[in-house]
């Protein structure tokens, strides 16, 4: 059976980066888990095209960057380039990262901590839960087949297949132009089907407006409104796919008569949007406390906030949640009393949560 590591790390951002680096050098052994296909995958995927990331510190934080090393550069620079300087610096560390794994749950072994995951188990000795605070929400659709939301890492993957982008906003916009501008430059005039609940799309003018200028250059774009996905299924020869039933017609003698189309979930690009990580929190049965009236500052009544110990460690003994995940506040347990404590969701707090958590981590385990 596989080794048991001192920690592992859930979230390849700023504060599971960091929280690797610092197990790296403090010789401790370690597993750095992620979803997407590379490091800083969450912040490859929310920050829009050419922003600048600035080397924010709250004001009333005295401590430096903890780790210089993955701190944004004071003249600031592209996300672009600060993630492929990251992604550099994973690799000249030769930092013990496995990609494309999603975290999905821990239970306890006999003297140490399961982490599962969709491609199977790993032991830990310490978890560290860096998975930033925007979960993919799931698509609810009946079935075996589940998708998850998505956003469009390469759109060249979509040339040639017709495609299916579900959501009415603009996040699904800007994922049609991005596709159909890279089948407009493929010569490829397959059509990308924009399927979205209800009758009207939502998007602002900007984002209609380069929509409006890829369709006059000949994109081919089909509108499904009020197109409600139905099931997830797998066909006969094993290809995961979604139904979404396009539109229906009630008969006075009950009995429904409806369109479908069917998809391979690989053609399909749900915009669905992100949830915080309470689902996560609740699934794992670490504790979280409803802010009530007067009691917080950052959040409202009746938001439920993990609570932690000074040094991070959720409820469950050997659970540590850092970062954007508690952010932009949590309870802290301290001195007998618990209190809201603002956590504002910086690189700076992920990098510096992740040297308090593995220092901690570091003297218990010695
Ligand atoms: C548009 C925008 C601009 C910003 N600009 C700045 C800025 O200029 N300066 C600044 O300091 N901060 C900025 N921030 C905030 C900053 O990006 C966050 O505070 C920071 O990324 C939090 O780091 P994190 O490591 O906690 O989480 P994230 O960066 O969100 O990383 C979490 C990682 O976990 C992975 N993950 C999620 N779920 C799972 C799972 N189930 N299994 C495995 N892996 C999982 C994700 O794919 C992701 O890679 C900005 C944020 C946004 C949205």
């Amino acid at each position: 059976m596989a080794a048991v590591h001192d920690v592992v790390i859930v979230g390849a951002g700023p504060a599971g980066v960091a929280a690797a680096y610092l197990c790296h050098k403090n010789g401790l052994t370690y597993l750095l888990l992620e979803q997407g296909k590379t490091v800083f995958q969450g912040i490859a995927n929310t920050y829009p095209e050419g922003k600048n990331v600035y080397p924010s510190k709250p004001k009333e934080c005295p401590e430096p960057f903890f780790v210089e090393e993955l701190r944004p550069p004071d003249k600031p620079v592209t996300v672009e380039k600060y993630v492929q300087y990251v992604q550099h610096f994973v690799q000249h560390e030769n930092l013990n990262v496995q990609t494309e794994v999603a975290f999905e749950n821990i239970t306890e072994g006999r003297d140490h901590l399961v982490v599962h995951t969709d491609k199977g188990n790993y032991r830990a000795r310490k978890v560290v839960l860096a998975f930033g605070s925007s979960i993919p929400k799931e698509l609810s659709v009946y079935g075996d087949a589940k998708m998850v939301a998505k956003t469009v890492d390469d759109p060249k993957k979509y040339i040639g297949a017709r495609t299916l982008v579900i959501g009415g906003g603009n996040t699904a916009a800007d994922v049609i132009i991005s596709i159909l501008k890279a089948k407009r430059e493929a010569n490829d005039n397959q059509s990308v089907y924009w399927a979205h609940i209800a009758e009207k799309f939502d998007v602002n003018k900007e984002t209609a407006q380069r929509l409006g200028e890829e369709i006059l250059l000949g994109g081919n774009i089909r509108l499904l409104p009020g197109a409600v996905p139905r099931i997830g299924e797998v066909d006969e020869e094993g290809v995961d796919r979604l139904v979404m039933r396009i539109n229906e017609f009630r008969q006075s003698d009950g009995i429904e008569i409806y369109h479908a189309m069917s998809f391979p979930m690989k053609n399909v690009i749900a915009c669905i949007g992100s949830q915080g990580p309470l689902p996560i929190f609740d699934k794992i049965g670490v504790q979280t406390i409803a802010c009530a009236e007067g009691v917080c500052s950052v959040a409202k009544e009746g938001d439920r906030l993990i609570l932690l110990t000074a040094e991070f460690e959720s409820t469950r003994k050997g659970v540590y949640v850092v970062g954007g995940a508690i952010s932009p506040s949590y309870m802290k347990i301290s001195a007998g009393s618990i209190l809201e404590e603002k956590h504002p969701n910086l690189i700076y707090t992920a990098i510096n949560d992740a040297h308090h958590v593995v220092e901690a981590i570091r003297k218990k385990l010695a």
